[in-house]
């Protein structure tokens, strides 16, 4: 037990450390709150510190980031953690996480699938919202483009591609994730924020016409 609570506090510490001045979005903030979603869609029947310890880690080894960290052996030897029986788990957890445009669904375990729903959740709501335009900012993409209204992503390789826009990601994954969240307490948060979600994306291109002129001109 000693051993699970003194890995959890080196992994707390060592992602902060990483994480911390991260300006995609992918910041410690972002790991903060889903280990917190996390907490809150626990259920009894999951393991509390392997579904931590995924929430702590599932963002080292994005590609996005760069983080010097290519497995999770490495990573253990590096910060001194003692190897338990949850080793695999968390491994197998890990790689599990992450919304790829919806184009490569993984089979998760119950605590990977708790991970990711609030990892999802945190893409949702207000804070979504708040993420997807400081991601955008942080590529120098715009909010909106006319030329790209309606063009959806066919495939992981035309999802991540450089020519995005935000109310783009809208319709390409942020409207679409309530359908990816599949624990009971995670259905019901997702309702909530999809519904901020929503009335964002309406009311932005509803001001969009009042600031057209041909919408003006009629
Ligand atoms: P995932 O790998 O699960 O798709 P990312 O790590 O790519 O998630 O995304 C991190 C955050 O940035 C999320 O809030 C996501 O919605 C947002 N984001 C990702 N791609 C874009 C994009 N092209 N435009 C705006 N926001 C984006």
């Amino acid at each position: 037990m000693k051993h699970l609570t003194n890995n959890l506090e080196i992994v707390q510490k060592e992602v902060e450390k990483l994480l911390k001045s991260d300006k995609t979005g992918h910041s410690y903030d972002h790991i903060k709150r889903v280990v917190g979603l996390t907490t809150r869609l626990l259920v009894d029947e999951a393991c509390e510190y392997t579904a931590l310890m995924i929430a702590y880690l599932h963002e080292i080894f994005d590609d996005k980031l760069l983080l010097p960290y290519d497995n999770l052996d490495e990573i253990y030897e590096t910060w001194g953690l003692v190897k338990t029986e949850h080793f695999s788990e968390i491994e197998k957890g890990i790689k599990s996480i992450g919304f790829k445009g919806g184009f490569e669904v993984s089979e998760k375990s119950l605590e990977a699938q708790i991970v990711s729903d609030a990892d999802l959740l945190d893409a949702m709501g207000a804070i979504g919202i708040g993420r997807a335009f400081y991601y955008a900012g942080s590529k120098g993409q715009p909010f909106h483009d006319y030329e790209l209204e309606g063009v959806v992503a066919t495939d992981y390789v035309s999802y991540r591609s450089k020519n995005k826009n935000v109310m783009g990601h809208f319709d390409e994954k942020l409207l679409r994730l309530k359908d990816f969240i599949v624990t009971e307490k995670g259905k019901q948060i997702a309702q909530k924020r999809h519904k901020m979600l929503q009335l964002f994306y309406d009311t932005f291109y509803e001001e969009l016409k009042e600031g057209d002129v041909n919408e003006v001109k009629d």
